[in-house]
């Protein structure tokens, strides 16, 4: 998850000088449509597929493996917080023992 936080970061540095550049090429009636079209175009809609991808190739070990339904499991990140490993469908790190239950806040 965290490099797909980077790149939006990375995009969103290269859009603002780039726009800023543009500016004066542009006329100013479309200039809000320009950049309004350019944010989500480069920055939120490739953001979004890539987010939809890592759900998507993520989407068992979120759902379907011992430590979705376990505390230390940071699904966002797919993330166990007590190993600091990421676990995968073939392998998870503490090989159940250090599993405990989510807490249910409701
Ligand atoms: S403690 Fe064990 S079961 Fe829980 S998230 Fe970590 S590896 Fe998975």
């Amino acid at each position: 998850m965290g490099h797909i936080i980077f790149w939006a970061i990375i995009r969103t540095a290269v859009l603002i000088p780039a726009l800023w550049l543009l500016y004066g090429f542009i006329e100013y009636k479309y200039w809000w449509w320009f950049v309004i079209l350019s944010i989500y175009g480069i920055i939120i809609h490739p953001l979004a597929i890539q987010y939809r991808m890592f759900f998507e190739a993520n989407k068992e070990l979120i759902e379907n493996t011992l430590c979705s339904s376990c505390k230390y499991f940071d699904k966002t990140a797919v993330l166990c917080m007590k190993y600091d490993i990421h676990p995968t469908i073939e392998k998870i790190p503490c090989d159940g023992i250090d599993w405990e239950p989510k807490e249910n806040v409701s």
